[in-house]
């Protein structure tokens, strides 16, 4: 027995969520883990199942799901535009029919549930940094439409269930987070130009790599979902979580080949589609409502996650 409670969380063995999970178990708490691998994979959560409290279902949050839990976290939904822009119409779907599943889960469980939502609401934004006030600047039918204004009819969902019904909801909107656990082929900047910098293959700059992001390292972001989760239940969000520091994605392909000390030379592409030309959060609501602040400096997040694509491309040498 555990005085833990029973926590859902959906999509949860991807980049975020295997995190989440091994943390929810690491405090205590009784993990169910749902995801239909669309691009999750066992991997992320191999060494979380042989624990007890630990379980692996297979489900497409597009379809009801039955089962009794005390959170729910609802993070299923693929997050890089590489991905989510192969199956346009499925990622729709996973926003507006998952958010709607779990919400009706919630309902009847009345349980809390936290909304993965995202900065890509706040669109090619005209306004900078981002505040949680800033309504947006998205193309409704654009190449990224699919995951930004399903996102944002989620959090319209969130906040129906909560006007409603009285459901304690919990939107975060995440900004651009790395780390180990991100999928090698995965598509997004980070994990693109680490496994091209230790491969000593050009590293893809889209445009002339003057847009710029905000990079936060994953431990901080998972923190800063468990606090807002165990704040107060009228602290509903929506809540930027990233870290504030500023950089163009030259910059962030120049300090990844000086930390590997790759020979690799820099190659530009054709910048995708409606992609955002600045992102920076604001993030003084965490700061006050948390007393949260990330911890963990850019150089520093990198190098782990270095190690991580080291180990993990050595390992797939030797096989
Ligand atoms: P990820 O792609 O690594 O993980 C998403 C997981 O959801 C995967 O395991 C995938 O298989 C699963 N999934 C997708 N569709 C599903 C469905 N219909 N049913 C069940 N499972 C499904 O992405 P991530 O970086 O871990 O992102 C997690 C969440 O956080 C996403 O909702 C994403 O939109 C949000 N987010 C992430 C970031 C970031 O920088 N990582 C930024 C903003 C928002
Ligand atoms: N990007 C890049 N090269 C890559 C992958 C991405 O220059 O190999 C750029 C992309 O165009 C965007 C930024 O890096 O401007 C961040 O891209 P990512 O896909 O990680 O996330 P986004 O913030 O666009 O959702």
């Amino acid at each position: 027995m555990h005085d833990g409670k029973r926590v859902l969380v959906t999509g949860g063995s991807g980049f975020l969520g295997s995190h989440l999970c091994a943390r929810l178990l690491e405090l205590g708490h009784e993990v169910i883990c749902v995801d239909n691998f669309f691009t999750g994979s066992r991997i992320t959560v191999e060494s979380l199942l042989d624990n007890r409290r630990f379980e692996l279902l297979r489900h497409d949050v597009t379809f009801p799901l039955f089962l009794e839990a005390d959170e729910i976290y609802n993070l299923a939904c693929p997050a890089s535009p590489v991905h989510y822009r192969r199956d346009p119409v499925q990622t729709v779907k996973t926003c507006v029919h998952g958010a709607i599943n779990m919400l009706g889960l919630a309902k009847r469980l009345k349980a809390r549930i936290f909304q993965a939502s995202t900065s890509e609401v706040y669109g090619d934004p005209e306004e900078h940094p981002q505040s949680e006030n800033y309504w947006g600047h998205v193309n409704p039918i654009g190449e990224r439409s699919c995951y930004d204004e399903g996102k944002r009819c989620a959090e319209t969902l969130f906040f129906s269930y909560h006007r409603q019904h009285g459901l304690p909801v919990k939107v975060a909107r995440i900004f651009n987070t790395y780390g180990p656990h991100m999928h090698p082929n995965d598509g997004r900047v980070v994990s693109n130009f680490i496994v091209q910098a230790l491969q000593n293959k050009p590293l893809t700059l889209y445009g002339q790599g003057n847009q710029t992001r905000s990079f936060c390292y994953v431990s901080d972001l998972i923190e800063c979902m468990l606090r807002f989760m165990a704040s107060p239940p009228d602290f509903t969000g929506p809540l930027n979580m990233g870290n504030a520091q500023e950089f163009t994605i030259r910059e962030l392909a120049e300090t990844i080949i000086d930390l590997t000390g790759s020979a690799s030379r820099l190659a530009w592409e054709p910048l995708p589609a409606d992609d955002p030309a600045q992102r920076r959060p604001d993030i003084s609501l965490a700061r006050e409502r948390l007393n949260w602040e990330p911890a963990v400096p850019l150089r520093e997040g990198l190098r782990r996650t270095i190690t991580y694509f080291e180990n993990l491309l050595r390992e797939k040498k030797s096989r």
